[in-house]
């Protein structure tokens, strides 16, 4: 995802019909769960996302927090897929950090899947 604009976006809020992982925690997206996907073509490369709906709302406010705060731009706030990432390295974000390997630790031991 090297451009910021897709070309194509769309997002829902679709039941599972299969088992997923979540991009954002890596735990497991269950059968008949509510979840959060967004589809786009970025560079003319379609890509598809599948978050729990928590994680997509923890990504919103630390991005929000990012930008409010800290004033980073949008460039520099978490893409999708990449909270996990982002919250690590932010080391100055020790808070934001805790908050995520909380919210990570309940959801897989919620519905399971390997720790990333
Ligand atoms: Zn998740």
């Amino acid at each position: 995802m090297s451009s910021i604009m897709p070309t194509m976006f769309r997002e829902s809020r679709p039941r599972a019909r299969k088992v997923y992982y979540c991009d954002e925690c890596g735990a497991l997206i269950p059968i008949g769960l509510r979840y959060w996907t967004a589809f786009g073509v970025w560079d003319g490369e379609p890509s598809t996302w599948r978050t729990h709906a928590h994680c997509a709302a923890f990504r919103s406010r630390y991005n929000d927090h990012l930008t409010s705060v800290k004033g980073y731009s949008a460039e520099e706030c978490a893409p999708f897929g990449f909270v996990n990432y982002c919250v690590q390295e932010g080391s100055e974000d020790a808070e934001w950090a805790k908050r995520w390997a909380r919210l990570k630790a309940w959801t897989h031991k919620r519905y399971g899947g390997a720790l990333s």
